[in-house]
Parts: structure tokens; C-alpha cells; sequence
């Protein structure tokens, strides 16, 4: 017993350190079938998706006993509609998007997706239904095209092409010397961050989820990149129900409601207006955005000017 324990630990150090980083959870559960934290139920049926409305209520999560990361949050995404989270770093943020997965069972609360609860239904079917937009994408070693077309593995190309078109990365590949066939990854082509989000798009559109989870990148993009993501990420979120991690100043201001995340619970909510207008912890945080934004933007024009 005690060899075995050995590798068990190890692997269960890897799979946590992977799911930690929320990289590809479709390519992680492939790779590593080890036994989760988290299981079916016995009984456990497939989710079934009508509109996509998503509900978290009352729910309280901690990682560990001793310190407390979610302290009772409620929220509600209707069908097809934004919302967004904001708040500082280390707010639980991405902890949301981890619980939606079901990556980890809450204490206390439920979450749920068209009234059922996530921890009744099995998780493949649950997984199955969202559709993840991780901060940092992982790549597998391959082609282009089979990295896209892992969100449907049976799309033909045309649909691949398509769907890298929507999601704006595709002039980027053609440009390549080998298109479509270029090998990415450690092993190939290195791609930006900005490129391997929106090949992470491109997979969700073939994927065609009913819900949504976008976790936005926080590393400076150039603005040109930026608005090239955002527009693909609108393409892709248009009538899905979507919560999007944000971090970019246009996502916050047409999300249907954005909820301001800080010590475990909401500390405010509404649209982009009401929390202007409200004056606090959002209205503090949109003004040191714009301001490093309007910076940023005199530095252009400055190197421009030269
Ligand atoms: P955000 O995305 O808002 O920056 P996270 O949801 O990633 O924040 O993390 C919320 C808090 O939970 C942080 O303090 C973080 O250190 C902690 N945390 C995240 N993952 C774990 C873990 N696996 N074990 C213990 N604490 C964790
Ligand atoms: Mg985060």
C-alpha cells in the first residue's frame, strides 16, 4: 500500500496543479484518468439543457476549512444574457468558474443549470454543456487545424475554417508557410497569448456550447489584438448564456449585469451605469482602468509622433 500511495499522491499533485490552472479540461481528463474529488452520483442523468439559465444560490466555498473563499454568493445568468465578474485579485473569481465545472463540491448552496443541480447530473454531460475560454490556453503538439477541431472532432474543414475566421485567427494562419498544418505547440509554432486565445475560440465556436465561461486574459494585449478577441468573443457569446471573468473595459459595460467580487461576497452589483453612478468600489476601479488606458493611448500617439 504504501508504494502505491506514492504515485497516487504524485498524480493527484499533477492533476491538481492542472485543473488549478484551468488549461484544457477536455485534454485533462484524457490524459490523466485518475479518480477525482469530485464523483457521480450513482444515479447520476445527463443534464438537460433547455435555455441555459445558470443559478448559484447561497453558495459558500473553501478550499481548505480554515479559510472561507466564497461566503454565500448568489447570482443568476438568465438564458442568453452576460454577466461579469470583476473584483480584485484573489477575489474567488476564477473559483466560480472552477465550481461551475464542478471541479470541487461546495459546502453549502447549490448551483444549478435550468433548475437542476450540478452534483445530480454527470459531469461529462455537465462539461459537455459549457464551454470553456481559459486565460491561458495549452496547445496540443499537433496541427493547428486538429487544435481547433478538438472542440468538435468530427467538424469537417470547411467548418474549422470557418470557425477560425469567426474567431479571427484566421489570416494569422494562412499567412503560416504550412496553413492549417503547422505544428503548434512546444514541439512547433509558438503562439502569442493573445493567438492561443482566440484558437481556444475558434475550438469553442465548433463546440457550440450553450453556456459559456470566459475567463479573460489579464496580460496587456496590444490594442489591435484586443479588440480582434473581442470581437470573437462577442461573435461567440451572441444569445449563449455566458459569464465572462473581465478584465476589458467593453465587456464590462454591455454585460446585462456585473458583480463586483471582493471578501468572499458581492460587494456590489448592476449594470455598468448603476455602479457608476452607485460611486464605489467599481467606479474606483473603472477609473484607474481608464486612466491607464488613456496613458497608454498618449504613449502611442507619442511613438507615433515620432
Ligand atoms: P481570482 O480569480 O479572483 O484572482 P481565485 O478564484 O483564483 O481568485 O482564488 C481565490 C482565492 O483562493 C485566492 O486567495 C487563492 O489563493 C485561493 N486558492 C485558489 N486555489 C486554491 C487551492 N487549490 N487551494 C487553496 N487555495 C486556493
Ligand atoms: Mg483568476
Amino acid at each position: 500500500l504504501m508504494q502505491l500511495s506514492v504515485p497516487l499522491n504524485f498524480i493527484g499533485f499533477i492533476y491538481r496543479e492542472i485543473r488549478q490552472g484551468l488549461t484544457d479540461i477536455e485534454q485533462m481528463f484524457d490524459l490523466l484518468d485518475v479518480s477525482q474529488e469530485v464523483i457521480d452520483k450513482p444515479d447520476a442523468k445527463a443534464l438537460v439543457v433547455g435555455t441555459g439559465r445558470v443559478e448559484f444560490r447561497d453558495v459558500h466555498f473553501a478550499y481548505d476549512p480554515a479559510r472561507q473563499i466564497l461566503k454565500g454568493v448568489s447570482f443568476e445568468v438568465p438564458a442568453g444574457k452576460t454577466v461579469a465578474i470583476v473584483g480584485p485579485s484573489g477575489a474567488g473569481k476564477s473559483t466560480i468558474s472552477r465550481l461551475l465545472f464542478r471541479f470541487y463540491d461546495i459546502q453549502q448552496g447549490a448551483i444549478l443549470i435550468d433548475g437542476q443541480d450540478i452534483r445530480d447530473v454527470s459531469q461529462q454531460s455537465l462539461r459537455g454543456a459549457i464551454g470553456m475560454v481559459p486565460q491561458d490556453t495549452v496547445l496540443f503538439n499537433d496541427t493547428i487545424a486538429y487544435n481547433i477541431r478538438y472542440g468538435r472532432v468530427n467538424a469537417d474543414e470547411e467548418d474549422v475554417r470557418k470557425a477560425a475566421e469567426l474567431a479571427q485567427i484566421s489570416g494569422f494562419i494562412q499567412r503560416l508557410p504550412e496553413g492549417y498544418k503547422a505544428m503548434v505547440g512546444e514541439r512547433g509554432l509558438k503562439l502569442s497569448g493573445g493567438e492561443k486565445q482566440r484558437v481556444a475560440i475558434a475550438r469553442t465556436i465548433l463546440k457550440a456550447p450553450p453556456i459559456l465561461m470566459l475567463d479573460e486574459a489579464t496580460s496587456a494585449l496590444d490594442t489591435q489584438t484586443e479588440q480582434e478577441i473581442q470581437s470573437a468573443l462577442d461573435l461567440v457569446s451572441k444569445g449563449r448564456t455566458t459569464i465572462v471573468i473581465a478584465h476589458r473595459l467593453s465587456t464590462v459595460i454591455s454585460a446585462d449585469e456585473i458583480i463586483v467580487l471582493a471578501d468572499g461576497g458581492i460587494a456590489e452589483r448592476g449594470t455598468h451605469a448603476d455602479l457608476l453612478e452607485h460611486g464605489g468600489l467599481y467606479a474606483s476601479m473603472w477609473d484607474r482602468q481608464r486612466e491607464a488606458t488613456e496613458a497608454e493611448e498618449r504613449l502611442r500617439q507619442a511613438r507615433e509622433g515620432d
